[in-house]
């Protein structure tokens, strides 16, 4: 047997943290939700759940229906259960939409030519989180023009170029929500629903305010997608997908380990059994299994974003990101401008950082420094880095003034 090693004092420090032990170092991330970043940073109570979570066995569609009790409560939906993010829901909305309580169309997803399988979207709402609905077998057919963001004309997409698009392979239609393309939302409820198309909102990043939660299901959407790792302060791979009963039922049995025997299988109230001709197998979303504790963990999350003070919260992080304005004033090259909440289109403060050299160069810098810092890159090309209060720790905040400030001396 070795010999016990003698105590020292750093023996008895502090355990390490996982990161530590992994060699992986902690980053200062002021660039917000990321999912590359680890998403949210998740509160002691919704720990806890998870942790609870973890200690038992539980039926999953019951934890489901569960859990659709509570997103109905706070999204107004009929129905929702929790997603292994809002990724994970656009690609089983959208395999909802395909395949209804149709077995036979589970079964042969992502294969859909025997089925209708155009998603039709508004060539502006094009975004690289398309490749989700396509997973599920779908064609996207985008329409209209970009008039307004290319300068070219006033106009956006129109009613009667949503009928054209609309035919007998038609399945769903998809719209992407922003401040900017919330003006469009009734116009498109109405016309998909006039033809019987039901319509996917993606809301995944639209929180706060927390009355988005009910915005898209208020304004007519048959499904609509959340990220719990983003705003809502969930785990990183979950999020929310809410709508009409039928069709989340459809999503949750496309989802659920479905190697069950027929005399025994006792599906939640989520499942219309009798609309189902046959047990569906393993389906298109089976890949994208949440765990009880990520269901648990979200739920609690939900419940705390729900019940939190918006108003208290902003002030804070307003607070911060002017003391931390403040501070810049000892680095030249860097000019600070707060983007105050305005409950309108901005509803999480912001700090731009306009820098007088590469912004590209000088984040290069800071993620690559010691502990590496990150800002947010929308605007690197116009070079403006922007911090995100959202994932930043309070003790941060200094460390991140200090590296700002060294990494723009020498980054100039
Ligand atoms: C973040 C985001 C997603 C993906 O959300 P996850 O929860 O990370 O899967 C989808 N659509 C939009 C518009 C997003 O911003």
């Amino acid at each position: 047997m070795a010999a016990r090693a003698p105590k020292t004092a750093l023996a008895e420090a502090k355990p390490k943290t996982i990161y530590q032990r992994l060699g992986v170092p902690q980053r200062i991330n002021a660039a917000g939700t990321l999912t590359r970043l680890g998403g949210s940073l998740m509160a002691p109570e919704v720990l806890l759940a998870m942790a609870q979570a973890a200690e038992a066995s539980v039926d999953i569609s019951e934890l489901q229906s569960a859990a659709s009790r509570v997103i109905a409560a706070c999204t107004g939906a009929q129905a929702g259960i929790v997603t292994s993010g809002a990724a994970a829901g656009l690609t089983l909305a959208t395999a909802a939409c395909l395949a209804g309580w149709d077995v036979n169309r589970m079964a042969a997803l992502p294969d859909t030519r025997a089925m209708p399988h155009r998603v039709l979207m508004a060539r502006t709402h094009r975004n690289s989180y398309d490749h989700a609905v396509r997973l599920a077998g779908a064609e996207i057919v985008d329409i209209g023009h970009n008039d307004r963001g290319t300068g070219a004309g006033v106009r956006g997409l129109e009613a009667w170029e949503i009928e054209a698009a609309i035919d007998a392979r038609s399945a769903a239609f998809l719209f992407v929500a922003t401040p900017d393309t919330l003006a469009d939302l009734p116009m498109v409820m109405a016309t998909a629903h006039q033809h019987g198309l039901p319509v996917i909102v993606d809301a995944a990043a639209q929180l706060p305010p927390r009355s988005n939660l009910k915005t898209f299901i208020e304004a007519g959407a048959d499904l609509v997608v959340f990220s719990g790792g983003k705003a809502i302060g969930g785990p990183q791979p979950s999020g929310i997908l809410a709508g009409r009963r039928d069709l989340v039922g459809s999503a949750l049995v496309q989802m659920m380990d479905m190697d069950v025997s027929p005399q025994t299988w006792s599906p939640s109230a989520l499942i219309d059994r009798d609309a189902l001709k046959g047990i569906p197998h393993h389906g298109i979303g089976r890949g994208f299994k949440v765990g009880k504790e990520e269901i648990a963990g979200l739920l609690v999350a939900l419940e705390r974003f729900v019940a939190r003070d918006e108003d208290a919260i902003a002030e804070q992080f307003t607070a911060r990101l002017q003391a931390i304005a403040a501070a810049l004033s000892e680095a030249p090259s860097l000019t600070a401008r707060l983007i105050a909440r305005d409950g309108v289109d901005q509803h999480v403060p912001l700090l731009e950082l306009t820098f007088a050299g590469s912004a590209h160069a000088l984040s290069r810098r800071l993620q690559h420094g010691m502990p590496p810092v990150h800002l947010g890159e929308r605007l690197a090309h116009q070079n403006v880095l922007t911090i995100n209060p959202q994932t930043l720790r309070p003790d941060d905040d200094a460390v991140l003034v200090r590296c700002l400030i060294e990494s723009s001396r020498s980054a100039v």
